[in-house]
């Protein structure tokens, strides 16, 4: 069975508002050495869905450290439950002086990150048998938090046959994203976005950390393995050889093997040869090199500074250096994965 991802970690919500000086907001989500995630759920998901989310939210926030105030909104296949859930949504912007009651309920039925676009991808899911998820950071930063939405997670909820263990690794990659915006100092919108690097950057790094962590962590017992369907889950090596396959059987079609786009056909190698390229530089730097190394000169260099700082080539060169790294047999590339 396949499942679909459709990872979005691009800003939903843009509006010209007029940038503060750094100093007046040094730390734009307010974070602290502790677990600030705040799970919402509709009323028609169930509390060990709940739960699941928050556990593994936990788990995220325990491996690599708190972003700041996050909100992680999940939504079920139920339309008036949605329609609730964003009530609540609406009242609390309202409440906090983020929105007015006006723009937030109109921005409800957003049809890219709105609620109800959320909602209707689960209840599809339901109605046609075809499992469908969907998970993104939709902005936030300009309320001074990382906004997601979520449309139910089937493993979770013990729905459509799925391994749960696929919502670990979407949530795991969902926030990462909160990493990289927590990493970037800029309050324009403008900035913010260069700053998260193209396209196969962002999107393969959360590949990368979320395949990876989540590796290490069911290995160590820090994350708990769902087992909820009769097929093993797949380990490491074998979940990102299916990634390399799919990157084999696009790169000729496609003008490169890294893009910086959301849109068409190869899209798709953003997350997929996007995970190997990170996963290749983390071979080369350590596997805390995002971490310790790269975002945290990000605010400073910008993305491609930090990018020839840290791993000593221009983004081009890396580029290059990778194609022919794509080439090589699937066995010898695997010798890059970490074990555990
Ligand atoms: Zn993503």
């Amino acid at each position: 069975m396949i499942l679909f991802f459709t990872l979005i970690a691009t800003t939903g919500l843009c509006q010209d508002d007029q940038a503060a000086p750094p100093a007046a907001r040094p730390n734009l989500f307010g974070i602290l050495q502790e677990n600030q995630t705040e799970v919402f759920v509709a009323s028609d998901v169930s509390e060990e869905t709940e739960q699941a989310v928050k556990e593994t939210l936990a788990a995220a926030v325990d491996a690599w450290g708190s972003t700041g105030r996050l909100e992680y909104w999940v939504l079920g296949p139920d339309r008036e439950a949605a329609l609730e859930l964003s009530e609540k949504f609406c009242k609390r912007r309202v409440a906090r002086g983020d929105m007015t009651m006006r723009e937030c309920m109109r921005d409800r039925f957003n049809k890219d990150h709105g609620f109800l676009s959320y909602q209707k991808i689960g209840a599809d899911a339901v109605a046609t048998g075809r499992p469908s998820m969907s998970a993104g950071h939709n902005g936030g930063s300009e309320w001074g938090f990382h906004r997601y939405s979520s449309s139910i997670p089937l493993g979770f909820a013990g729905l459509l046959d799925i391994a749960a263990e696929g919502d670990q690794l979407t949530i795991f990659h969902e926030y990462w994203h909160s990493v990289q915006q927590a990493s970037i100092k800029a309050e324009d919108h403008q900035t913010r976005r260069k700053q998260m690097g193209p396209v196969w950057f962002a999107e393969g790094s959360a590949v990368a950390m979320a395949e990876i962590t989540t590796e290490r962590l069911w290995a160590e017992g820090k994350l708990k393995k769902w087992n909820n369907v009769d097929r093993p889950w797949p380990n490491l090596e074998q979940r990102m050889k299916s990634k390399m396959r799919i990157v084999q059987q696009k790169r000729d079609e496609c003008d490169t093997i890294l893009p910086d786009t959301y849109e068409g056909e190869c899209a798709q190698l953003a997350y997929e040869s996007g995970g190997w390229a990170v996963a290749y530089l983390m071979n080369k730097h350590g596997a805390n090199v995002l971490l310790e190394s790269f975002h945290p000169k990000v605010a400073e260099l910008g993305w491609e500074g930090a990018f020839r700082e840290t791993f000593g080539q221009s983004s081009d060169e890396f580029i290059k250096e990778f194609e022919t790294f794509a080439d090589l047999p699937l066995a010898e590339q695997a010798k890059i994965l970490p074990k555990f």
